[in-house]
């Protein structure tokens, strides 16, 4: 299918500390694969999938940085070009959990107006490992106000039902917005017809 025939192309970022599983949780989705052994992200990782969502034609590109959250800096170009936000921590790191304001904040101020999805606590399959617990996940995203899972890229728990939720709630999201900023009834199409992209995966779409 050919981008203009889309009738929504969004784009969701990872956001969380280096480490957490976001490479992996992005492989075990869209590839169904999984890598052991820990290799920082080289360059932009971004892969998409196509959904229908409500008889809409969806394609949703997701991305995840450059090994830059090592720094604890996303360079302001990274957000800005997403419309949307899944937060992820390990629940085998409590200082990954801690973080989880500071990439809110990072996206408040340097994102485009950028929608929270989702808070993830990824690596639930290392129970023993555990530091934190299911009950605080959850208060964080009631903070938040976003839905919460815990996924295990590893053994795929919850990976696939996640993103698609995700994925949904920014299409959701920005049909509602289109239609409370509209005059023009239906308009949804219209608006996003600005949002399809021409480059490749990961390449700058004007908006
Ligand atoms: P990123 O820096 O957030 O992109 O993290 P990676 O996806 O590169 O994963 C970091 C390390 O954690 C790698 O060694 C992965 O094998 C491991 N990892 C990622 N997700 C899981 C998971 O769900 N369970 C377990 N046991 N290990 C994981
Ligand atoms: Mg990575």
């Amino acid at each position: 299918m050919d981008e203009k025939d889309l009738d929504y192309l969004g784009k969701i970022i990872l956001l969380g500390s280096a480490a957490v599983g976001k490479s992996n949780m992005m492989n075990r989705f869209l590839k169904g694969i999984f890598e052991e052994t820990y290799l920082s992200t080289i360059g932009i990782n971004c892969l998409d999938k196509k959904f229908n969502f409500d008889g809409k034609k969806v394609k949703i590109k997701y991305f995840d940085t450059a090994g830059q959250e090592r720094y604890d800096s996303l360079s302001s170009t990274a957000l800005r070009k997403a419309d949307g936000a899944i937060f992820v921590y390990s629940i085998t790191s409590r200082e990954s959990f801690n973080k989880i304001n500071f990439w809110i904040t990072e996206l408040t101020n340097k994102g485009n107006n950028s929608k929270v999805l989702m808070l993830i606590g990824n690596k639930s399959d290392l129970e023993e490992e555990r530091e934190v617990s299911f009950q605080e996940g959850e208060t964080k995203a009631n903070e938040i106000g976003c839905p919460f899972m815990e996924t295990s890229a590893k053994t795929g728990e919850n990976i696939a039902i996640s993103f698609e939720k995700a994925s949904r709630i920014l299409f959701l999201k920005t049909s509602e917005d289109d239609n409370n900023s509209s005059i023009i009834p239906g308009s949804f199409d219209l608006n996003n017809k600005n949002k399809k992209g021409k480059k490749g995966c990961c390449g700058d779409n004007k908006k």
